[in-house]
């Protein structure tokens, strides 16, 4: 995937693995989850390998718009009434601790990665109360909001919440900075794993710990991740001459969900987001260049790109161990789009789970809870994947048997149920399928 990120740093290239080996942790998959991951564990003594099936960052983190920010949509007051006060106030210090370690970790690495401060905003055009409500939560909560209809957005909002000492920075610059120091392995896809081994297109691996930080987990049974988590695109455009936003935006408003942040010169505009394999009519792109052009008449688009990541049933990602039954699988996934501050949470409480220390917060990140309330979510994901399995003919998914539909916007097949992508070859985009598609079938 190219994206502004991807061509404005040079990552160093590691070779694919030649041989079998053995390894303490081996964290399967080289994401800003995996490799946070491995550079926590290698901090804390561990022997930890990295295998990559492509690139280092070249996955979701090269699409993302990098905020580094605990504003993770109206998420507190949801919190507060579905998961109870206890379990918010620990996902917001997961989530505190996690902002809070970017920029130490920057500072000890001295890590040039466009990093800055700034605030967060999530804004309404139309429900004042709605934010209000989830000030009221923040607050509650510790967290340093407010509520403004002061911004700097090209139109006036009903609402805002302003969360201040938040932050963005270059993704892949400041990935580049860690991997440098870590054993990874490109090019080297897992295919299975089993207690112990893992087994990849060149070797086998023997590691006590795995961590599954490959943005979907690969691994169906056990654990069964495609029945409580899908994936959801959406667009990006990096535009000149728009406008120098110090701040950034986030709409929570149905179909006025857009995202602003400024990188160097450009403004990066988002937005335009769908349940991944449900984009039949496209035009995507085009709809967010007429809307940028109706905030700034003379903006460019010098770049564009979209990408996807997985929703959890009930917002809260899924991290610590893969089952219940086994001690030596963990997992990092389900970031809901808020993967910056995610990823870091998951790799400090991934460490410290491996490492047999206390992880406080680790209770409400769970795989094994059970989100009763998400029930409703729980029968959405069961119904769609029946109707994707039940539609006759078409090209199928090699993941579960899913019929595959065309996205005429990036020119891919996409799996409605769990969101794996293939190019109209049918070659492997983005997992959880491991294998390519057959696209003859057609
Ligand atoms: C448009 C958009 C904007 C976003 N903006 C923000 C934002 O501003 N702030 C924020 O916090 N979050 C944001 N996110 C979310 C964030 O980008 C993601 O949550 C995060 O990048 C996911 O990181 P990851 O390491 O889990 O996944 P990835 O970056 O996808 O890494 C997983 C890696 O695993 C590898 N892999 C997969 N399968 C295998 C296999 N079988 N064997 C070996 N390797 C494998 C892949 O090649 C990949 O490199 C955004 C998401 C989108 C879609």
């Amino acid at each position: 995937m190219d994206t502004i990120w991807t061509k404005t740093s040079k990552l160093p290239a590691f070779s694919p693995l030649a041989q079998s080996v053995r390894a303490e942790v081996a964290v399967i998959g080289g994401g800003m989850a995996g490799i946070l991951t491995a550079f926590f564990l290698k901090r804390a003594g561990k022997d930890v390998i990295v295998l990559e099936g492509n690139r280092v960052g070249s996955g979701q983190t090269a699409g993302t718009t990098a905020k580094i920010t605990i504003s993770h949509n109206l998420i507190y007051e949801k919190l507060f009434r579905e998961a109870g006060e206890e379990k918010a106030r620990k996902y917001v210090s997961a989530n505190k601790r996690a902002l809070k370690m970017y920029g130490r970790l920057i500072q000890e690495e001295q890590i040039d990665c466009d990093f800055r401060e700034c605030s967060s905003y999530l804004y309404s055009l139309t429900d004042a109360e709605q934010i209000k409500r989830e000030v009221e939560a923040a607050v509650r909560l510790g967290i340093e909001a407010e509520f403004t209809t002061k911004t700097e957005l090209p139109f006036s909002v009903m609402g805002s919440i302003c969360y201040q000492k938040q932050a963005a920075f270059h993704p892949l610059l400041f990935l580049k900075a860690l991997a440098e120091q870590l054993v990874i392995y490109e090019h080297t896809k897992v295919t299975g794993v089993e207690e112990g081994k893992i087994y990849t297109d060149h070797g086998n691996v023997l590691a006590d710990a795995v961590v599954f930080a490959s943005h979907y987990p690969i691994m169906n049974t056990p654990g069964y991740y495609f029945a409580r988590m899908h994936q959801e695109r959406s667009y990006v455009l990096a535009l000149k001459q728009a406008q120098p936003f110090e701040h950034l935006y986030l709409g929570v408003d149905p179909g006025e969900d857009f995202s602003f942040r400024n990188f160097r010169e450009f403004t990066l505009f988002g937005g335009e987001g769908h349940r991944t394999g449900e984009n039949e009519t496209g035009g995507q792109y085009k709809k967010l260049e007429r809307r940028a052009k109706e905030y700034w008449r003379d903006c460019e688009t010098i770049d564009r790109w979209s990408a996807q990541d997985c929703m959890t049933l009930d917002a809260i990602p899924y991290i610590g161990l893969y089952t219940g039954k086994n001690k030596k699988w963990y997992v990092e996934t389900g970031f809901g789009k808020w993967g910056m501050t995610s990823s870091m949470a998951a790799a400090l409480m991934i460490t410290e789970q491996i490492c047999q220390k206390e992880s406080g917060n680790a209770a409400v990140f769970s795989p094994q809870r059970v989100p009763i309330r998400a029930l409703k979510a729980a029968a959405v994901e069961g119904a769609k994947s029946a109707k994707g399995l039940a539609a006759p003919g078409g090209i199928r998914c090699p993941h579960l048997g899913c019929k595959l539909t065309w996205n005429p916007e990036e020119e891919t097949w996409d799996c409605p149920c769990h969101g794996s992508r293939f190019d109209k070859e049918g070659n492997l985009i983005d997992n959880p399928a491991v294998r390519n598609a057959a696209v003859e079938g057609k």
